[in-house]
């Protein structure tokens, strides 16, 4: 992989979809007020592409039928009366789904079979992977069966979080420190340090973790730090009056979170949200479970940051490596998709019902991570003897 070519400057993306009568006007303020050299080195603009989402006034119907459409009413269970198997149509749908993206439990023996002799490389995302989805964001712990089994996999193979949330936030959920940690979405890495070499990223900085380790901090999305701050605090102010809102400040990225907002006010969270984003060009909106995310508008995913990952435990050059990405969100469909496109590992989507994805395998929850992490362990060492 080469990541002077694809990833060692951050590109910047054109913000869109917008409105014909915007686009004069963002087409200026992209010139005018883009980030500059100094803002965020080696940044490139881009034309516009029309490929991402800032949120406008038109496209807001938009925005809220795809959050109604990723939040389905439960459906109603019904038995097969025909038949009499006591399958209900949920069950049905997933076991059909299950034979596009098999469980990655019940397909252990497959798995292992084709990561015989391969050095495995994890990467898990944590909310609703290793954590369940709760209502508070802030009370998203992991149990401590998990952390367990999190923490034998690392003894075993070198393990990332790769998460949406802050850096420092997942890390005091997670607290294992020989982990490597990726926060708002791959935008604020901690990784391991290499010696200083002519393909270093112009944002990576040498620094000393709390613990006193030697660490390599990757921020390709430094220059947005003030503006994020920014928008966390109009973000606030704009949502006090909607009950049961929650914005969380991501450093690199804003997380509004309608988890327990009545389905009613919806249309006032995307309004606010929208209102605020019109003064940022710079910024798009993307949609998560239950959360609308606020982003810089800057070429870098989860799926570059485990390639960046993989190329800092010089790893990414190396046939025998099999990078296994696991995560239940939109976002790491990144991830997945780098994974398959490289041939070079798999993806395991986290999911109790059936949706597109590009991962290869599935797993129904984080139960069923906990299962396979645990599962993992004892395949390497029973094939260490
Ligand atoms: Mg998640």
């Amino acid at each position: 992989m080469d990541l002077k070519s694809n990833h060692a400057s951050p590109v910047l993306t054109e913000a869109s979809p917008i409105n014909k009568s915007r686009r004069g006007l963002r087409a200026k303020l992209l010139l005018c007020s883009a980030p500059s050299a100094s803002f965020l080195p080696g940044l490139l603009l881009t034309s516009p592409k029309m490929k991402h989402a800032i949120l406008d006034d038109v496209r807001s119907a938009t925005w809220l039928d795809a959050m109604k459409s990723s939040s389905p009413p439960p459906k109603l269970i019904t038995k097969d009366i025909d038949n009499d198997i006591g399958a209900s149509e949920p069950d049905v749908a997933y076991q059909t789904w299950m034979l596009k993206y098999p469980s990655a439990l019940l397909s252990f023996e497959q798995f292992a079979n084709s990561a015989k002799g391969k050095r495995i490389v994890l990467f898990l995302d944590y909310d609703g992977t290793l954590s369940p989805i709760v209502e508070d964001p802030d009370r998203a712990f992991m149990s401590d069966d998990m952390r367990k089994a999190v923490g034998k996999a690392a003894k075993c193979f070198p393990t990332a979080i790769i998460s949406g949330r802050s850096r420092d936030k997942v890390f005091e959920f997670v607290t294992l420190p020989e982990l490597y940690y990726a926060g708002s979405h791959g935008m604020d890495i901690r990784g391991p340090v290499r010696p200083p070499s002519s393909d270093d990223h112009p944002n990576s900085i040498r620094s000393t973790d709390k613990q006193g380790k030697e660490v390599n901090l990757f921020q390709p999305a430094s220059g947005f730090l003030t503006m994020i701050g920014e928008v966390f605090a109009s973000l606030v102010e704009a949502t006090k009056d909607i009950d049961g809102v929650i914005v969380e400040n991501n450093k690199f990225c804003v997380s509004v979170h309608y988890r327990n907002v009545d389905v009613k006010s919806w249309d006032k969270v995307v309004a606010c949200v929208g209102g605020i984003l019109k003064e940022y060009p710079h910024l798009r909106l993307t949609l998560g479970r239950k959360v609308l995310e606020v982003r810089p508008v800057i070429d870098w995913d989860k799926g570059k940051a485990v390639m960046f990952l993989l190329e800092s435990l010089g790893l990414s050059k190396c046939e025998d490596v099999l990078p296994i990405y696991i995560g239940d969100d939109r976002t790491d469909e990144d991830a997945f998709k780098v994974l398959r496109e490289g041939n070079q590992g798999f993806g395991i989507l986290v999911s109790s019902g059936p949706k597109e994805s590009s991962a290869y395998y599935s797993l129904r929850d984080p139960s069923e991570v906990k299962e396979f992490l645990n599962s993992l362990v004892i395949w390497k060492k029973s094939s260490a003897l």
